[in-house]
């Protein structure tokens, strides 16, 4: 990899302008693994320019131009990503298996993907059939500022930065401060591709610094920005005078409704996947709500399933749980816990304060469960980001409906029973952008985002191409003419 004190601007590495060290820690052993510079408005700038100037020519290529060039990023990336995947498991902690397969693999299934869309997508359209002087254009937006997290560091940048190549977009790509290597590793990626000069570019730097550069710039046509709800509303903010579009994926607070005809291992799958990626997934299924008449059997697994899940370094091979992805986190985390037990009055039945047996450096904690919560405790209202889960009964579908619903958050809920005609009568009443029935994964190209304070956006498939692209319509076409 490059010198990762250096931005990627205009198709080369750059010294900064402005730049202020910062270490990256590795959560497993809280040593350095590497310093990447935080670019100040200066560095900014200059990526802004360039993308800005590159939006001519990069706008008017063809769809089929498009496409040979993401075919060309698809095979470069899958001849690197391996490396892909150790570099998050080193950055952020996600165990060196998960992170092969899932973290760098969702890079290359979101490649995969978009190119796929873009094949089927119509940039011209009729308005109706019977409409031919009335045509529906879809250009790109302009320039784009992508805002980037650290949990699914690869996943995120594909899914903004494949759309945004796909529909004739340019862009500064800002990754989080927290997991930078992935996203200069994607620069590298993109350059041995042959992404024109000034089409993309990468700068490293955090929310008040360059962050707050690109939602507030006039010649940024578009924020990108999945993270955390507190930074959606700042970033809308500032962005609210130059009316630039803002596209939100924010934090979620997940129900999972386990119903009493649900698969035997519901209660079982439902935890690991609250614990998987030691719980820092946004659509994370945090708050299981189980029918009352299995709700004391439910208890006993969640128990017996958290005290089964290990938690181990990041670089070791296994299906083990990996640590929180920095101090601040793992603090954040046992504060929550401290709330579950002395402010809530939860019962603790798995988990709770410090660091598992064993594990004396690093951010780790203990894989916890709470019991019998009720809705209005912190711990099920505000978003942990750890391996905690809190359960608690219901007695009736509606009373579930209602609990899964009373949320400031809207991504994703699930539903566990073998009662199919219940099943989409509750996915139609849950007020969340997904609904996953059964533990059944959506298909590729299916949209990801969220209602209410989950966010605005949709990313994936053909809704993810429409968040890069303007409609124009025009009156008075001469449908014969090319
Ligand atoms: P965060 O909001 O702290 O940071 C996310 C990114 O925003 C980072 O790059 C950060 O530098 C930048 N940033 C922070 N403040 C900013 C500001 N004022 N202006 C501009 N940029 C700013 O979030 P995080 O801790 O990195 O990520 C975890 C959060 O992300 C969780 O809430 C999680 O639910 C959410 N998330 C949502 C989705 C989704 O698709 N809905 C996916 C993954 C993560």
């Amino acid at each position: 990899m490059q010198d990762t004190r250096k931005f990627y601007i205009n198709g080369e590495w750059v010294a900064p302008k402005a730049g202020a060290d910062l270490d990256v820690i590795n959560p497993s052993t809280e040593e350095v693994c590497a310093t990447i510079s935080l670019g100040g408005k200066a560095d900014a700038d200059a990526a802004i320019a360039a993308a800005k100037a590159a939006f001519p020519d990069w706008s008017r290529t063809s769809r089929d131009e498009r496409l040979a060039l993401m075919e060309k990023i698809l095979d470069v990336y899958m001849a690197r990503s391996d490396e892909m995947g150790e570099t998050i498991s080193r950055e952020m902690g996600a165990p060196i298996v998960l992170s092969r397969a899932a973290q760098a693999g969702t890079g290359s299934a979101h490649i995969k993907a978009f190119i796929r869309a873009l094949k089927a997508f119509e940039f011209e359209r009729d308005l109706r059939p019977n409409t031919p002087n009335d045509k529906i254009i879809y250009e790109p937006i302009g320039v784009c500022g992508l805002i980037t997290p650290w949990n699914w560091p690869m996943n995120q940048i594909a899914l903004k930065v494949m759309p945004a190549l796909a529909t004739g977009c340019t862009m500064i790509l800002k990754p989080s401060e927290l997991s930078p290597l992935s996203g200069m590793l994607f620069a590298d990626i993109l350059h041995e591709a042959g992404v024109p000069a000034g089409v993309f570019n990468l700068v490293n730097g955090d929310g008040p610094g360059v962050g707050t550069t690109l939602s507030g710039h006039k010649d940024v046509d578009m924020i990108s920005f999945t993270g955390s709800t507190r930074a959606g509303s700042a970033i809308t903010k500032n962005a609210a005078d130059s009316v630039k579009r803002v596209s939100l994926e924010l934090g979620g607070k997940g129900a999972n409704l386990v119903f009493a005809d649900a698969a035997q291992d519901a209660v079982q799958q439902g935890v690991a996947r609250c614990f998987n990626n030691t719980g820092q997934s946004c659509n994370a299924p945090t708050r299981m709500l189980v029918e009352r008449s299995r709700y004391d059997e439910a208890v006993e697994q969640a128990k017996e399933q958290a005290a089964k899940t290990v938690v181990d370094l990041a670089s070791k091979e296994g299906r083990h749980i990996g640590p929180l992805v920095s101090q601040m986190q793992f603090d954040k985390v046992q504060n929550l816990i401290e709330v579950g037990i002395k402010e809530d009055n939860a019962r603790l039945i798995a988990g709770g304060l410090g660091r598992p047996e064993g594990l004396n450096r690093g951010y780790f904690v203990r894989p916890t469960v709470f019991a019998d919560c009720h809705n209005d405790m912190r711990i099920m209202r505000e978003e942990i980001f750890g391996p905690v889960l809190s359960m608690m009964p219901f007695d009736s579908e509606e009373e579930a409906i209602e609990i899964a619903n009373d949320t400031d958050y809207g991504l994703t809920n699930y539903i566990q029973t073998s009662d199919g005609e219940k099943a989409n009568r509750v996915a139609r009443q849950l007020r969340s952008g997904m609904v996953d029935i059964n533990g059944q994964a959506r298909s590729s190209g299916s949209p990801f985002g969220g209602y209410k304070q989950s966010g605005n956006g949709r990313e994936g498939g053909e809704w993810g191409l429409e968040e890069f692209l303007e409609v124009k319509a025009v009156g008075g076409w001469f449908p014969d003419a090319p």
